[in-house]
């Protein structure tokens, strides 16, 4: 069987570098072309094969007849005052997911999505709102990233940080997810480091193992939002399947099979997650383990009715998650004016 045969027309960013190689060196004796493809793909982002200028002309044929460009298209595109910018993309079959540029005075993140909506429900998210359609393929996850690099790369910035919180649930796409991960994170690749990537998951438990046994040093980020069975219940129906005590103790098999802190990701809404008594039960929760309690005031999704609480509440909660001895950070809203929290530019799109 020919390469060509044995390679079905798939777009050219679903190949692990590994998978170039193969490629290549079963259809020429000059290895290094792996190279130039991935370094005209990765560090140039060339959206054909025609712009590899050093390749001869005959494997730039052979490559179009092989693989595609398949690239997201931009539908929408929205800047907010504080810079973020929300992009809104169509893919090929009509799908559209969302990715989020954040660039602050030290670091550029891309907020990119994994799934086309979500199967998970979360009641404050909008992601969840029209159901789960599909997993994005590995070129789909780094079509968003290097168009984010590129208009990155218009502001004279770098993309220094990845955040795979946008729609879907990452570790529910779990090997796209990686082999992206695997090229953003690569010399050759992206060359973001993996300190800079972040995981981000409703705590799917039987995957933890997994995770761990990757041997890279990305994030892990852990939606808890919730401090027992019945208050997490309450917001994500996952903790009915795994609930909040089995969740923390695979947490904890995680720090020390990894030795690495988890993020836990924390909503604040007005009279349902900041009382007293969530911050005396996340204190007994989380006490004694190797974690940052990342909060966050919620984004109003209209669906679910949900406000955040006002400055004065969220200072009286946090008061109380320093008695119980609580290290946390607040995360400022962005891009508030461009809906800019999980899934509302779709959901927006949608209606
Ligand atoms: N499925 C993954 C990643 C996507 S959500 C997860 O659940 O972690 C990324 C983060 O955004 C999660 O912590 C999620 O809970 C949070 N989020 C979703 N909708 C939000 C909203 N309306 N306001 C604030 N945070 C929200």
């Amino acid at each position: 069987m020919t390469p060509s045969q044995m390679a079905r027309k798939r777009d050219i960013h679903d190949l692990s570098f590994e998978e170039i190689s193969v490629y290549i060196a079963e259809l020429s004796d000059r290895p290094f072309r792996a190279g130039q493809i991935i370094k005209w793909l990765y560090e140039e982002g060339v959206q054909s094969f025609d712009e590899m200028r050093n390749l001869p002309a005959e494997l730039r044929q052979r490559l179009n007849g092989d693989f595609l460009f398949d690239p997201i298209v931009v539908a929408r595109q929205v800047v907010s005052v504080d810079g973020t910018i929300k992009f809104l993309f169509d893919l090929t079959d009509q799908q559209k997911v969302e990715t989020v540029l954040i660039p602050t005075s030290g670091r550029v993140t891309a907020c990119i999505s994994t799934q086309a909506g979500c199967k998970f429900g979360c009641k404050f998210c909008a992601s969840g709102v029209g159901g789960w359609v599909r997993n994005l393929t590995c070129a789909e996850i780094l079509y968003q990233v290097l168009h984010v690099r590129q208009e990155a790369r218009k502001h004279q910035r770098r993309l220094s940080h990845i955040v795979f919180m946008g729609t879907g649930e990452p570790l529910d796409n779990l090997d796209n997810v990686l082999k992206a991960i695997r090229i953003i994170n690569a010399p050759q690749g992206l060359g973001i480091a993996a300190r800079h990537i972040t995981l981000s998951t409703v705590g799917l438990i039987p995957v933890f193992e997994e995770l761990a046994d990757q041997g890279m040093q990305f994030e892990l980020a852990v939606s808890l939002h919730g401090y027992d069975d019945a208050s997490r219940n309450l917001l994500m129906p996952i903790n009915k399947k795994y609930p909040v005590g089995e969740l923390v103790r695979a947490c904890h098999e995680y720090i020390r099979k990894t030795n690495r802190q988890i993020t836990f990701e924390y909503i604040l809404i007005d009279g349902v997650t900041c009382t007293d008594e969530a911050a005396v039960k996340l204190g007994r929760l989380l006490k004694g383990m190797l974690c940052k309690l990342n909060l966050i005031p919620c984004n109003p999704v209209s669906e679910f009715g949900h406000k955040p609480p006002t400055k004065d509440q969220i200072r009286l909660f946090t008061e109380r998650l320093d008695e119980v001895g609580l290290h946390y950070t607040l995360r400022r809203a962005r891009g508030k004016d461009v809906s800019a929290a999980c899934g509302q530019l779709r959901l927006s799109e949608k209606k």
